[in-house]
């Protein structure tokens, strides 16, 4: 007799412990709590004592500082559109300044922030010395151009962009525009 194919698969996952087992294993100081309830087991990704996610039968809720109310329902959502919407979860967690990684390892960036290289610094007044606020103590060398790292340790109070020669932090609209000069006729 042939033996049977055990499939690894465990069929008795449900949707939310699946996401939040994605999540927790590329969000890696996450703790996820679980709770039971009447409609199933509900799960809650925790970061720095903080609530983030609460995901359950429905769907999953957002409690993540800064971002938008948000909230996702999982159904109709195909396997395919489940890791799409495990990623989008995961690049809001990145914006709101928390460490996850893609699928590849690799750290997840917030979208960037278009800076002209004309804008200057409202502190020394250079104009190119500005970049991304990274959160973390270092950066990969491809990401430098654009991104400058800032240890999480550092109180930052939302600023976006950091002034690589001043050390100014703050936001896109304090940046100083490109001074005309007159026109002599
Ligand atoms: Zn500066």
């Amino acid at each position: 007799m042939d033996e049977v194919d055990q499939s690894p698969v465990d069929q008795t996952v449900s949707t939310q412990e699946l996401v939040a087992r994605e999540i927790n294993e590329r969000f890696p100081v996450s703790t996820v709590l679980v709770r039971e309830s009447k409609a199933g087991q509900i799960f809650e990704i925790h970061a720095e004592s903080k609530l983030l996610l609460v995901l359950d039968k429905k769907g999953a809720r957002y409690f993540i500082p800064s971002r938008r109310k948000r909230n996702i329902t999982w159904e109709k959502v195909t396997s395919v559109g489940l890791s799409r919407l495990i990623d989008s979860i995961l690049r809001d967690l990145a914006e709101a300044d928390y460490e996850v990684f893609s699928i590849y390892h690799k750290q997840l960036l917030k979208r960037p922030i278009h800076i002209s290289r004309y804008m200057r610094c409202p502190e020394c007044k250079e104009s190119g010395s500005v970049k991304i606020i990274f959160r973390g103590d270092s950066l990969l060398n491809e990401n430098s151009e654009l991104y400058t790292p800032v240890p999480r340790s550092i109180e930052l109070n939302g600023a976006k962009i950091k002034c690589t020669l001043c050390g100014w932090v703050g936001f896109r609209g304090q940046l100083l525009k490109k001074i005309r000069t007159p026109r002599i006729s």
